[in-house]
C-alpha cells in the first residue's frame, strides 16, 4: 500500500531526529500534505499506527495540515486556487501550473 510506504518514511525521519535528540519517545508530529499529494490521511493513520506499535513512536500524534491547490499562470503570472481540475488562467486563457499542493513533508518533530 502507498500509504505504509509514505508511514514508513515518516517514522524514519521521526526515528532519526530522536536519535539525533537522544530521546526515547516521539509525541507528536507535525505533517503537511498537499491536497494533490494523493495521499489518503484515514489510510495513513492507520498505517502509522500499525508501524509504530511497540515503539518509540507508539503514542506519537500526527498533525496533519492540508495544503490547498494553488495554481500560477505561466504566462501572466496570476495565482488561484485550482478547483474542479480546471487549470485554465481565468485572466488570459494561459495554462496554470501547480504552485502547491502537492507537497509531502514532515514539518515538526515533537519529543520528549
Ligand atoms: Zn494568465
Amino acid at each position: 500500500m502507498h500509504e505504509m510506504a509514505i508511514a514508513e518514511g515518516i517514522f524514519d525521519i521521526a526515528k532519526e531526529q530522536a536519535a539525533k535528540e537522544n530521546s526515547a519517545r516521539v509525541m507528536k508530529i507535525g505533517l503537511l500534505i498537499g491536497e494533490m499529494a494523493g495521499v489518503e490521511e484515514e489510510a495513513l493513520r492507520f498505517c502509522f499506527s500499525a508501524l509504530v506499535r511497540g515503539t518509540l513512536a507508539e503514542n506519537a500524534e500526527l498533525s496533519i495540515k492540508r495544503v490547498p491547490l494553488v495554481g500560477r499562470c505561466g504566462a501572466c503570472d496570476y495565482e488561484k486556487p485550482i478547483e474542479n481540475y480546471n487549470f485554465i488562467c481565468p485572466r488570459c486563457g494561459g495554462g496554470l501550473s501547480v504552485v502547491s499542493g502537492r507537497e509531502l513533508r514532515v514539518e515538526y518533530v515533537e519529543m520528549e
